[in-house]
């Protein structure tokens, strides 16, 4: 096959893409748990979470500020908007890329009221002049602002309500150490297990008025990569195929049938990620590759690579990652039906 031609991977319009498209905004909403106990999985981050949100209810003082951590579509916007609802306080929600001058930022903070959260996505994308403004806010709940220009010029302080910030990132890693030290509570959010996804289908398909059959469920569960957003996405898709092909009730068979049609494979791969695959055994001899290196042949982004792409093929083992760069398993060979390579370097073709 001739790989060079290519390179021009749809990114944006793949059905199994763990990021946000805008017409799909409405629907989230209508899906998103409200409270702690709706919010299926991610048991560590959800026990620890109320703990806290308990102990400042009773103590009747503001939330420390939380940063949540994980790739796109596991439920950080969700969590943000649940802790908010368990507080009883009013949340404003922008992101890091929207706010691009100090004064926005000052205009959001001046308006909240005592106890508010400000949800902030995409917190490591934040200009670094604006952050600065943060780390009085979140330690004092004041900011000093410039008035006048030159030798007129003086600071003032301004002091603002007591709130409670979340950060929501995909890359913890990315972030200026002063903004993470001044998150109090520090929480990962991990890709689902099947049964959590099956369970949140479940439930998707009760609020959106579908019937499901529990392997009709777990058949979409299993192909969703670990990811709320992704399992919502394909529980639409196969109700259209249900509909049109008249059932009443989403099974197993209509699933496999849709998901089969929509070349989503077992394990929730689809075509670009099998090419993702087959790029890196074909022009790479299966790795180590640099992330860059790969990210050019794939016309890519790296970072989109790294928080969107790897995650799941790291935890199905398909890729690792090696201190030299990014290398294909065996079980990712055999995946892709290319003969895994011995230590030798000599194709073992008995390997599938
Ligand atoms: P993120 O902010 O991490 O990109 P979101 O919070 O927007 O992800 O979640 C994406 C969608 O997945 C939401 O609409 C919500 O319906 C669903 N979802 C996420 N986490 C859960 C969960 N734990 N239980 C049920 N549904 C969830």
């Amino acid at each position: 096959m001739d790989f060079d031609n290519e390179n021009e991977f749809d990114f944006e319009s793949r059905i199994v893409s763990s990021t946000l498209r805008s017409a799909e905004e409405d629907a989230e909403n209508t899906l998103r748990p409200k409270k702690l106990d709706e919010y299926i999985g991610q048991t560590k981050a959800k026990e620890n979470l109320k703990v806290f949100i308990d102990a400042a209810r009773q103590r009747k003082e503001t939330l420390d500020h939380v940063l949540l951590y994980g790739p796109p579509g596991l439920g950080k916007t969700t969590l943000a908007t649940i802790t908010a609802n368990e507080l009883n306080v009013n949340i404003h929600t922008t992101s890091g890329p929207a706010i691009e001058k100090q004064g926005d930022l000052v205009a959001i903070l001046t308006n909240l009221s005592d106890g508010d959260v400000l949800f902030i996505d995409e917190i490591h994308r934040l200009p670094r002049n604006v952050e600065e403004i943060l780390y009085p806010a979140m330690e004092d709940y004041a900011v000093d602002i410039i008035i006048g220009k030159g030798p007129s010029a003086r600071s003032i302080r301004i002091d603002l309500p007591k709130f409670t910030l979340i950060g929501a990132t995909t890359r913890a890693g990315q972030l200026s150490q002063p903004l993470r030290d001044r998150h109090g509570i520090i929480l990962k959010l991990d890709l689902y297990t099947p049964d959590e996804l099956k369970e949140i289908v479940t439930r998707s398909a009760s609020i959106l008025g579908y019937s499901i059959l529990p392997e009709g469920a777990a058949e979409i569960a299993s192909r969703s990569r670990g990811t709320p957003r992704i399992a919502n996405r394909l529980l639409k898709r196969v109700r259209d195929f249900a509909q049109v092909s008249g059932k009443e009730t989403i099974d197993a068979e209509v699933a496999n049938f849709a998901l089969t049609k929509l070349e989503i494979d077992k394990l929730g791969l689809d075509n670009l990620d099998r090419r993702m695959l087959e790029t890196i055994i074909r022009d790479y001899n299966g790795g180590p590759v640099g992330l860059d290196a790969l990210a050019a042949t794939l016309g890519e982004e790296a970072i989109t690579l790294e928080d969107v792409y790897e995650p799941y093929l790291l935890q199905i083992q398909f890729l690792k990652r090696t201190q030299r760069g990014r290398c294909v398993t065996e079980l990712g060979y055999n995946h892709v039906h290319i003969p895994y390579p011995n230590p030798s370097g000599q194709l073992n073709f008995f390997s599938e």
